[in-house]
């Protein structure tokens, strides 16, 4: 299973669920590659708190799906965001040292629900949002913000590599003489 990550935390959360795995099924590692932007909880989720983390990405899914496709997203879908930011809102409280650290209300499945959502929040509203493009590769469906243009892949080593391995047989195969 190939982890893709180093999106925005928000298109990371839609890519751990593909046609041949989802990611949330064994999430640690996950959590662990996101671990400088997402605080995990310390303890393991259990399967209400991970069917709590799908029916999030469900929403957030279909609300990128929405804009993608230049519509609004629909009503629970933002209802939901805003539910699972509400439930574990941040605040900032001062040190001893006078330095700012951020916690949040909720128990850990909300903060971590709060933090996904406003991540999706973020994207959402940010300027990578008219930039969210999925991943040309075969099967593949993979999102990421175009940093430019021309960008096809999710990842050129993955799929980029795929297809142009594609190509390579499909030009052996169909190439007349000088083929085989
Ligand atoms: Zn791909």
């Amino acid at each position: 299973m190939d982890l893709v990550t180093g999106e925005p935390l928000a298109l990371d959360l839609l890519n751990t669920l593909t046609d041949e795995y989802d990611a949330l099924d064994d999430v640690q590692p996950w959590l662990e590659l996101q671990a400088g932007r997402l605080t995990a909880p310390s303890l393991p989720l259990t399967d209400t708190d991970l069917a709590a983390v799908r029916a999030l990405r469900e929403h957030v899914r279909a609300a990128v799906d929405a804009v993608r496709q230049g519509r609004s997203p629909a009503e629970e879908s933002i209802e939901a965001v805003n539910q699972a930011v509400r439930a574990a809102p941040p605040y900032r409280i001062l040190k001893a040292d006078l330095g700012a650290v951020t916690r949040r209300d909720g128990d850990e499945r909300a903060r971590l629900l709060a933090q996904l959502a406003e991540a999706a929040v973020e994207l959402l509203t940010g300027p990578d949002v008219g930039r969210i493009r999925a991943c040309e590769g075969p099967r593949c469906r993979m999102l990421f913000v175009a940093g430019h243009p021309r960008r096809r892949w999710c990842s050129p080593a993955l799929c980029g590599n795929r297809v142009r391995v594609a190509r390579h047989y499909q030009r052996r195969r169909g190439g007349g003489s000088d083929a085989g």
